[in-house]
């Protein structure tokens, strides 16, 4: 099989003259705007000072209650249906496997990301909690009542994961750490692993071994850019960001480290200007080192700084999600693929009988993120509808059906994958 190696950035076409892939030219943030003094670090919330009482769900037309973690944390919509705390049904789904939490407080993460809704720019339009992220809303619930619902359920419970996201806040390593005591208190990790979602700019390798000393199973570094470059345009002095590179992976080793092979990944956001070549040129590192890739559809969530930038081409796509699963999870290394001038996938690597095996088995195009307790390239963390609408999946929250890979299999738009 032939190889393509490519060192330097390769031509890349224009947005809107080759929507077959998104160019790093016309991937540019907005920039952030000037936040007025009254609505910096959550003086709003802070100064009505709210008190919350039980559940709050996001609503963007009453005071916000002034809630903290480690007391309240934020869940996504789906996790609040899955534990029942909230009324609602989800599309195709029953339940989600994992129970997404993350850390809350009236100042709101201190980053501005900008393809992130819960970044700091945000102060001015929206109070923190009342934030879309990753297109859902989060309500924010007690941490207490959270735990006690879990282990009440106990076997019956539909959640195979639990996982802390943490923010950029200088309380975020500390309430991690209580909001995994408050957890192991009553729910055995053994029984329901937890994984971290982990903010490195904050962190130091000792918090890394603490986390794993308290019981943590999986470490996850949001890398979320693929290459340096984007991340300091999308994460860092780009939009005011304090976030380093470099940072994100000195934290990224430590957890291979401390957590081991297979206990530690990285999340990477496919289409915000890199080329697939570099993503899974990234994606083959992870798996060099022992780690896993998850992966996510840049999405342009309202109210980012990315929110008028065009979703990732379903083929890109379809192309990046194909070849990171052959890559994490069938052994083929990406030098065994072939690239086209523009850096996009030309060939796999593999006799078509086998991909199309592959293809046909649909797991490649689920959510990807930690595992859960049905096979181990099938994700806990399903995400549903957080990188795409309905209308149009990017990662499929569940098993696709025949329909649903007809029509992958159009996205894919290669030759060698018959439907
Ligand atoms: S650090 Fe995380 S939560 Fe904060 S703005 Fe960046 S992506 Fe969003």
């Amino acid at each position: 099989m032939s190889c393509i190696k490519q060192d330097a950035r390769p031509d890349r076409g224009l947005p809107g003259t080759d929507r077959s892939f998104n160019a790093f030219e016309g991937m540019q943030p907005r920039r952030p705007a000037a936040t007025p003094v009254e609505a910096r670090n959550g003086r709003r919330v802070k100064e009505s000072a709210v008190p919350p009482q039980g559940v709050y769900l996001p609503n963007n037309n009453v005071l916000t209650p002034a809630m903290r973690s480690p007391e309240y944390v934020q869940m996504s919509n789906a996790a609040a249906i899955t534990l029942g705390i909230m009324p609602g049904k989800m599309h195709r789904c029953g339940c989600t496997r994992c129970l997404n939490l993350l850390l809350t407080y009236p100042e709101g993460c201190r980053a501005n990301c900008a393809y992130c809704g819960l970044a700091r720019h945000r102060e001015a339009e929206r109070d923190y909690a009342d934030r879309n992220f990753i297109r859902v809303d989060w309500p924010a619930v007690p941490m207490q009542q959270i735990v006690d619902i879990v282990a009440r359920d106990g076997d019956q419970t539909p959640f195979h994961r639990m996982c802390i996201s943490m923010i950029t806040h200088p309380r975020s390593d500390a309430d991690t750490v209580a909001v995994l005591k408050a957890w192991t208190a009553k729910i055995d990790p053994a029984a329901i692993p937890v994984s971290i979602l982990s903010n490195p700019t904050t962190m130091e390798r000792a918090d890394v071994q603490r986390l794993k000393d308290l019981g943590a199973d999986i470490f996850t570094v949001a890398l979320d850019a693929a290459t340096p470059e984007l991340f300091d345009r999308t994460r860092g002095k780009g939009v005011q960001s304090p976030h380093k590179w470099q940072k994100y992976w000195e934290v990224l080793l430590d957890a291979r480290d401390v957590f081991g092979p297979q206990k530690f990944g990285a999340h990477i956001i496919v289409g915000m200007g890199e080329t697939e070549y570099e993503v899974l040129s990234l994606v083959q590192q992870l798996v060099d080192l022992g780690g896993h890739s998850h992966l996510f559809c840049f999405f342009p969530e309202q109210g980012s700084l990315m929110d008028h930038l065009p979703a990732t081409p379903r083929d890109q796509w379809r192309r990046v999600q194909l070849a990171r699963y052959l890559i994490d999870y069938a052994g083929v290394r990406v030098e065994q693929m072939r690239f086209d001038g523009e850096g996009r996938v030309e060939d796999y690597g593999l006799p078509l009988a086998e991909l199309e095996d592959i293809v046909g088995q649909g797991i490649a195009f689920r959510t990807s993120g930690c595992p859960g307790k049905f096979r181990d390239d099938v994700s806990a963390c399903d995400r549903p509808y957080g990188d795409s609408p309905p209308s149009n999946i990017a990662s499929f929250p569940f098993q696709p059906d025949q329909k649903d890979l007809r029509k992958i299999r159009r996205q894919l738009r290669i030759p060698v994958v018959q439907g």
